[in-house]
Formats: C-alpha cells, sequence, structure tokens
C-alpha cells in the first residue's frame, strides 16, 4: 500500500464504456481489461469503490424523446446500471477479487441493500464495492450517484472514466485545435458549460471539496499509474 498515494477512491465507470467495439449491452472484454487494471491496487489493499453509468442499456432521458414517462424512463436506467453491476462483479470475483454489489433500489435477490455504514465496512475489509441503481432517485444521474457516494464514503478522489483522456476547452472529437486541460477549477467546468459531469454532479463535489480525476480508461496501466500520485488526464478542484 505504501507504494499508492489514495486509500480509498471512488471509480465512476459509464455504461457505454462496457461496450466496448458493441452498438449495445456489454462486450465481456472490457470488464476483463478494468479488473485486471484493478488488481494491482486491490491486491495492495486498495479500497475501491466503484458506481457504473446504465447508458448501454437504456437512458430515461431517450425514453422520455420517445414518449415514455420520464420517472418510468429513469426506474429503468437505474435497473440497467443494476445489470452493469452485476456483470462487473462476476469478472471481479472470477479475477479473484472479492466484490459486493450494494443496490440504492432494494433488491434483496440480486444485491445488498446500500447502507453507507455497511458500505464502509466492506471497503475497510478490502471488497470492492459497487454501488448499482443510481441514487434511486429519478431524474438524477450516475454522475451524481458517483459523487454522492463518494461524498459518503469519504473517497479521497473520485476518478471518472471515459473514452477521452481528460477535459479539453471544446470536443476533441470534433475540433482537432481542442486544448486539454491539467487542471481546472469547479466553477470553469460549470461555467464553460463543459460537460465533464453533468452540473448536480459537478456542483456536488465544488461543495463537498471531492477533487474529479478524468482519464481514459483504455490507457494500459493509467487506473494503477493514478493512484500512485501521477497526474493523469485532468483534475478537477477548487
Ligand atoms: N438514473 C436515474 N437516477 C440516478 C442514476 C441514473 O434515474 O440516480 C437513470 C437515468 O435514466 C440515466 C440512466 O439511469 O439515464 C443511466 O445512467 P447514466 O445515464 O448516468 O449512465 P451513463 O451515462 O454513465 O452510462
Amino acid at each position: 500500500m505504501s507504494d499508492y498515494k489514495f486509500k480509498r477512491v471512488l471509480l465512476k465507470l459509464s455504461g457505454e464504456a462496457l461496450m466496448g467495439s458493441k452498438e449495445f449491452g456489454i462486450d465481456p472484454d472490457v470488464p476483463q481489461k478494468i479488473a485486471e487494471e484493478l488488481k494491482p491496487a486491490y491486491d495492495a489493499g486498495m479500497q475501491i469503490a466503484v458506481v457504473v453509468g446504465g447508458g448501454n442499456i437504456f437512458r430515461g432521458l431517450s425514453g422520455a424523446a420517445a414518449g415514455m414517462d420520464r420517472a418510468q424512463g429513469d426506474n429503468m436506467g437505474m435497473l440497467a446500471t443494476v445489470i452493469n453491476s452485476l456483470a462487473l462483479q462476476d469478472t471481479f470475483e472470477r479475477n479473484g477479487m472479492i466484490c459486493r454489489v450494494m443496490s440504492a433500489i432494494e433488491m434483496h435477490q440480486v444485491s445488498e441493500t446500500y447502507i453507507r455504514r455497511r458500505a464502509i465496512r466492506h471497503l475497510e475489509k478490502g471488497r470492492i464495492t459497487i454501488f448499482a441503481a443510481g441514487t434511486g432517485n429519478p431524474y438524477f444521474t450516475t454522475d451524481t450517484a458517483a459523487a454522492l457516494r463518494a461524498c459518503e464514503i469519504g473517497a479521497e478522489i473520485l476518478m471518472k472514466a471515459t473514452k477521452v483522456d481528460g477535459i479539453y476547452d471544446s470536443d476533441p472529437m470534433k475540433n482537432p485545435d481542442a486544448k486539454k486541460f491539467d487542471t481546472i477549477t469547479y466553477m470553469d467546468v460549470l461555467n464553460r458549460d463543459l460537460h465533464v459531469m453533468d452540473a448536480t454532479a459537478t456542483a456536488l463535489c465544488h461543495d463537498n471539496h471531492m477533487p474529479i480525476m478524468v482519464f481514459n480508461l483504455d490507457e494500459d496501466g493509467i487506473f494503477d499509474r493514478a493512484l500512485r500520485g501521477e497526474h493523469v488526464g485532468t483534475i478537477v478542484v477548487d
């Protein structure tokens, strides 16, 4: 553990990250790669919490755009995050990492119910702890769930793994001259409307001084390098 800068972190994975090269659902190679990325830190005793999105399966906003009741669609989106959480748990366990899933929506047969003190106990015992079903409320996102849980469990940093290697001043996929930030303030993220996380999540991190690190999970070994204190991607601070 001594080589690592952090002791307790929360990793946010988007549902889309799990799709890999597929158009929908889960590419099993992706959870496997994530498991391999996390294993060295897990073996060293790092306390790792995970929040995963559901966008690879369903998003409430898409349902609403098609005429569905927004809250009903959001409930479906939250259930999608449970599917992703169970897939991750299965992969982590097959890679020798003990893992618990705690759902914000009660689902006794497939997961534990989220109880903050119990979550902290799991982490203290070295179990990867996945927080499923977002916040348990419609009209929120899993980015907000990640910010909320990171604050609740006293994580030192919220690590958001995405498909880009940090935060840019414009979309690097569309603008080849887009400039990447090494660090940026929460207020700049909000004022420039940078969409790294939704505004609710960013504001919650701001209010609670929760640093956010944004990096590309596709880069080999990046999670381990970040946990050792290397400055990777972009860090959002006060
Ligand atoms: N969701 C919700 N409340 C939450 C978290 C998620 O209603 O606290 C729903 C919402 O419909 C969202 C979907 O679950 O679109 C999937 O989550 P998200 O879009 O954050 O996933 P990601 O973009 O990270 O894959």
